[in-house]
């Protein structure tokens, strides 16, 4: 046997040093998630100045010869782990492509490589067969149970806009959109605008309720075409129905009290004088004779739906033990880590939009999981591209996230820490919706079985290691191999 505190400096060891191979069982070398590019003409070099643990994860095929260490024994306790959301990843294969889904025509290395040598499995966000939106998902994966805590996604959005929401105040997801002198829409996101929304929303923030004493109105526009609208006041609910009609073509819809209660019926009659009087404001504002000149569809009402109220989470750190950090360019994302007592990064490029820069994102990620051991990250472009039945769009934004899983893996150390890798719901590019399909989910890092799947798809995760899991699942799996899970009986 030998002993720890002999192995300080360079040490080059053999498969035939057994009692190092019974000490740190390793792995056949074709699931080695080592680095390729520290490759050696005369076999594979994994370094690290850390820990004896390390080298136990790194040196984790036979072939891994050269290891630096130290004989400093890190606590299991100190290892961190990174979860990233691909919001709306999954998908269904297409018989115009081949029964591939974009995830399998995709070029995806590092996913694979994440893949290969970890835990694969399939996730239920919320239960089989459930189509789940992005918030009670988001909340499902961060282990707080939907049917517990979900009070609506506006107060979420708001709260990620940046408002600070109070008790009492109700909020809501807002979309620019377009509709004619008929009140039928005929672009909910009104083309999918991006630029002067911040213009716009200082007309609608003004805009003042007559018919409902004791209301203010707070207006702020966040990503592309989205804002967000808070009613702060007395006497508010949040069980209120939609105007968004959510299809084109509709009218807009009338919000009505869904409880019959006073408070409901006065919200819902504030909501309709606002739809009302955001058109009255919108249609003539010189920005939308531009869009006109342009060709472009007016941005010419405020649409509403999605009515919360501020959720009162546990923090994440007393229910995982968990120092959390969050990095996402999306408002809902960023309200709920809030909520949830996560610092929320503000990365500048991160735009929670189709394009947004993943190198920035890489660098926040790398910043924050050195005073954090959590790290939340979330990119959204995939879900975008799937709403908008766009195939080849798809395929490349999951390209470009599989550039930033390279990055993480490569400078967070899997050989001592964890990178968990997962979608919030399918969202087929064949139906520009969300399904209830559940998606892949991959756990790589130290001590975990791999999976020795070679390429991650839909189709490959059912045959993982990992088995089928449902959302609330992932975060106590994670906690545990970071060594902070509370014994459960004694
Ligand atoms: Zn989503």
């Amino acid at each position: 046997m030998i002993s720890t505190k002999a192995l300080s400096g360079v040490y080059n060891f053999h498969s035939t040093d057994s009692a190092l191979i019974q000490m740190f069982p390793l792995r056949s070398h074709d699931t080695c998630a080592v680095r390729p590019q520290s490759r050696r003409a005369s076999g594979y070099r994994c370094e690290s100045t850390s820990n004896v643990l390390t080298i136990a994860a790194k040196a984790n095929c036979f072939n891994c010869i050269t290891v630096k260490w130290s004989p400093v024994v890190q606590p299991l306790a100190d290892k961190r782990a990174v979860l990233l959301i691909v919001d709306g990843m999954a998908d269904r294969p297409l018989i115009d492509h081949d029964y591939k889904t974009p995830l399998e025509f995709a070029n995806t290395p590092n996913m694979d490589r994440l893949a290969k040598g970890g835990l694969v499995g399939q996730l239920d966000p919320i239960s089989p067969g459930i189509r789940a939106g992005s918030d009670v998902a988001s909340l499902a994966l961060l282990g707080y149970d939907p049917a517990k805590y979900y009070t609506g996604r506006g107060a979420l959005e708001a709260l990620g806009a940046g408002i600070e929401l109070r008790p009492g105040d109700v909020a809501f997801r807002c979309n620019f959109a377009t509709v004619d002198d008929d009140f039928r829409v005929e672009d909910r996101r009104a083309g999918r605008i991006r630029k002067g929304t911040s213009k716009l929303a200082k007309v609608v923030d003004a805009i003042k309720i007559d018919s409902v004493p004791g209301i203010r109105t707070i207006f702020k526009a966040t990503v592309d075409h989205r804002a967000v609208l808070v009613l702060r006041g007395e006497k508010l609910s949040r069980m209120v129905s939609d105007v968004d009609p959510k299809e084109e073509g509709a009218k807009i819809a009338i919000s009505r009290a869904l409880d019959g209660s006073e408070e409901a019926k006065r919200t819902s009659a504030a909501i309709n004088e606002f739809v009302k009087r955001s058109h009255e404001a919108l249609r003539e504002h010189p920005l939308n004779q531009e869009r006109a000149n342009d060709g472009e569809k007016a941005a010419n009402i405020v649409l509403t739906r999605g009515a919360g109220t501020i959720p009162n989470l546990p923090s994440f750190k007393s229910m995982f033990d968990l120092r959390g950090c969050c990095i996402s360019g999306t408002p809902m994302v960023q309200g709920l880590a809030m909520a949830a007592g996560m610092e929320v990064t503000d990365v500048k490029g991160a735009s929670g939009g189709i394009k947004t820069d993943y190198e920035a994102k890489a660098k926040a990620v790398i910043e924050g999981s050195k005073d954090k051991n959590f790290v939340l990250v979330h990119v959204k472009a995939p879900d975008i591209a799937g709403h908008d039945g766009d195939f080849k769009g798809k395929v490349r934004t999951l390209e470009e996230v599989d550039g930033l899983v390279g990055h993480i893996i490569d400078e967070v150390d899997i050989g001592l820490n964890y990178v968990a890798l997962t979608a919030d719901h399918a969202t087929p590019v064949g139906y520009g919706a969300h399904t209830g399909d559940p998606v892949p989910v991959i756990i790589g890092g130290p001590d975990v079985p791999a999976s020795r799947v070679l390429k991650l798809s839909e189709a490959s995760a059912a045959r993982g290691n990992l088995g089928r899991i449902r959302g609330l699942d992932l975060m106590p799996i994670i906690t545990d191999l970071v060594g902070r899970s509370r014994l459960y009986g004694s």
